[in-house]
């Protein structure tokens, strides 16, 4: 007996990590599955998350969209977590990441337990890749897992070479060396790799060493499961990086869709506004207060979602930003060091004396609104990927201060392969929960130099402008109908329904 009837329906479960830089993404994504025929998406995730990002879509859900949350109690308490604490933003300290990491591990369980009440049963399950156990239920229930890296096929290439050669080992901290196996020549440093390929590192007190440990038992599982999944989905588009998007294919024998821009989801000023947060009726302001500067002039400066720079490296942001000229806008995210940053800004008299050209945004700003606002003629980014693609689907040209993780190679992307970036010379990655002992990397005077470099109106800024300006206008077309992007959802599906229909014409007996 087979069974019969062919698929034409598919129930796709998105399972995101739980940090902005991550939820972000995939609620972009589901708007863009949803939207197909026969696509329904439900977004794994916890009640606070649900009601911090849900918003972006309840006014498409209403108008019916299918897409729905599956909230799953989060185990706070249980792990030593404050309650509430769902988020890894919201983690009073990093000495509590390997309770956290218990805490999401637990998830696993909580959804299985719902899992043969899903109507109609999940075809696909999209993963990020720090949710580590979506493998084992994929596997379980038969269903084809698919990962979502977060990032671009460039970083993809430059990790799979990064592990393939040990040619490095052997390297100072600060001796350049060109990165293997890429189609362009990038050199990089050890200092500047993400933290899986800095063997030498060693953390220094006990609970920083647990931490660590933790992060290295992620990697190794990470892998592990890139390794079964069915193939990945990339928030990038192939015109922006086709050599790298190519070779990566090639090595996942084709199973890769880019997908991306994912923010250009969101196109209406409210969904823009509400994008990872509340609106605020400060948005309101923000915009009044760009409309009253040039096209092109301002500068805004924003380090993301998690970035812990210490005050005295903010204090050098600050005062290279007051010696630029340029208007700005500062978003200051400086958590439980608050107190001794506002101190310098109103005891120093620093806010007084940018007042009227400066605005500072504290903890969260909307930032897709303000990129596309056309004031603004410069990003000065901490390079985390989302940040990245959201710059270059603007138009606006970088300047890149990556801080960990990745993000020095998002910045190698930028400034070398892009030719849209100016770097301000960050040497190299500051380990996560030992900011203080690194201190300041970046004096003011090379981040106001970088700003410089990019704001000018000179032959190489303008043709810097010109490249991000053209890069912006592919990267909205490709999401429309007949673009890279779309297309490959299209393909995504076709290929998930053949599979599904293959997979239901096994004998049953
Ligand atoms: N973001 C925002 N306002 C802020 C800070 C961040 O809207 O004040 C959004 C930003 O648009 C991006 C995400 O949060 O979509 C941050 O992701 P990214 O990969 O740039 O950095 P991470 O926060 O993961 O380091």
């Amino acid at each position: 007996m087979v069974n019969s009837g062919s698929i034409n329906q598919l129930h796709f479960l998105l399972i995101p990590f739980l940090a902005p830089g991550h939820i972000i993404p995939m609620i972009d994504m589901a708007k863009f599955l949803a939207q197909r025929p026969n696509v329904t998406v439900t977004i794994v995730t916890t009640p606070l998350n649900a009601l911090r990002y849900g918003s972006t879509l309840q006014e498409q859900i209403k108008s019916g969209l299918p897409v729905c949350f599956l909230e799953l109690l989060f185990p706070a308490i249980e792990n030593g977590l404050p309650e509430g604490c769902e988020s890894a933003d919201a983690l009073p300290g990093l000495h509590l990441l390997p309770n956290f990491a218990a805490a999401v591990d637990m998830l696993q369980q909580r959804l299985e337990q719902h899992f043969d009440s899903l109507e109609p049963p999940p075809s696909c399950i999209i993963s990020d890749k720090y949710m580590l156990w979506a493998g084992d239920t994929a596997a379980k229930y038969e269903i084809p897992l698919i990962i979502f890296d977060g990032m671009s096929c460039f970083k993809q290439l430059c990790t799979h070479h990064l592990y393939a050669s040990k040619g490095f080992d052997d390297l100072t901290e600060t001796e350049p060396f060109v990165l293997p196996g890429l189609p362009d020549r990038i050199e990089i440093t050890r200092a500047q790799l993400p933290p899986e390929f800095n063997h030498r590192h060693v953390a220094t007190s006990e609970k920083l060493e647990q931490v660590r440990e933790t992060e290295s038992k992620f990697y190794v599982r990470i892998r592990e499961n890139e390794s079964r999944a069915y193939g990945m989905v990339i928030n990038c588009f192939e015109e922006l990086e086709q050599d790298y998007v190519n070779k990566f294919k090639k090595l996942k024998r084709g199973k890769v869709w880019c997908l991306g821009p994912l923010s250009l989801s969101t196109s209406n000023d409210s969904g823009k506004s509400l994008r990872g947060n509340s609106a605020s009726s400060d948005d309101q302001l923000y915009l009044k207060w760009l409309d009253s500067k040039e096209p092109g002039s301002v500068v805004y400066a924003c380090f993301g979602s998690s970035s812990q720079i210490t005050p005295p490296q903010l204090i050098e942001l600050g005062l290279a930003l007051e010696a630029s000229k340029s208007p700005f806008i500062w978003v200051i995210r400086a958590g439980d060091k608050a107190q001794e940053v506002e101190k310098w800004l109103s005891e120093n008299g620093f806010e007084n004396r940018i007042k009227d050209r400066g605005l500072i945004i504290r903890d969260w700003a909307p930032q897709l609104q303000i990129l596309s606002h056309p004031s603004v003629g410069g990003f000065l980014t901490h390079c985390g990927w989302n940040s990245v693609l959201e710059g270059v689907s603007a138009g606006v040209p970088m300047i890149t201060w990556p801080q960990f993780a990745k993000q020095f190679l998002n910045e190698k992307l930028v400034v070398h392969v892009l030719g849209i970036g100016v770097g301000v010379g960050a040497p190299g990655v500051v380990h996560w929960g030992e900011e203080d002992r690194f201190g300041v990397t970046v004096k003011s005077e090379q981040v106001k130099t970088a700003i410089e470099k990019v704001m000018d109106s000179g032959s190489e800024g303008i043709e810097r402008r010109k490249k991000a300006k053209a890069l912006g206008m592919v990267a909205k077309k490709v999401i429309k109908e007949g673009g890279s992007s779309h297309h490959n959802l299209t393909l995504l599906i076709q290929d998930l329904l053949e599979l599904a229909n293959v997979r239901s014409q096994k004998p049953l007996i």
